[in-house]
């Protein structure tokens, strides 16, 4: 029996060269990788064919800021499979400002083993105003 080839053009995203990688496969394994500078070049491809995973990021709703969103990521990388759930999970969060850049919006999101975290300070609004009131009166 025959096996079925794909071929698929991708960018490898492992350093800044960004080299044009085009990778034949099967089903089952990579076949062929051309292209590619170095052997991260493969397994980016291997990763982006058969697991390809990303940072998420979006933003959660904020009480008692100046605005009323703040942008959050996934720690690390998780599977792409997941991108769509996590953003719905995170658009059921509201946060009490003051938050700061690394505070947990959600630990080991959908079992994932990683955590969705603050990528923005933002102060409460009362803080702020305080803060003002302190420099004006000084
Ligand atoms: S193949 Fe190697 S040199 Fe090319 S972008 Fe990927 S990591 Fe960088």
């Amino acid at each position: 029996m025959k096996r079925k080839l794909t071929i698929k053009n991708l960018t490898c995203i492992a350093c800044p060269m960004g080299c044009d990688l085009e990778v034949t496969y099967t089903p089952e394994k990579i076949i062929e990788v051309k292209g590619n500078t170095c052997k991260r070049g493969i397994t980016y491809a291997e990763t982006e064919i058969f697991h390809p995973e990303r940072v998420v990021t979006t933003t959660v709703r904020v009480k008692g800021a100046r605005i009323e969103f703040v942008p959050v990521k996934t720690e690390k990388t998780i599977p792409k499979k997941l991108t769509h759930s996590v953003i719905k999970h995170a658009s059921g969060v509201t946060l009490k400002a003051p938050v700061k850049v690394g505070d947990i919006v959600i630990k080991n999101i959908l079992n994932s083993g990683v955590n969705l975290i603050v990528t923005r300070n933002l102060v409460c609004v009362n803080q702020k105003s305080k803060k003002r009131k302190r420099k004006k009166s000084s």
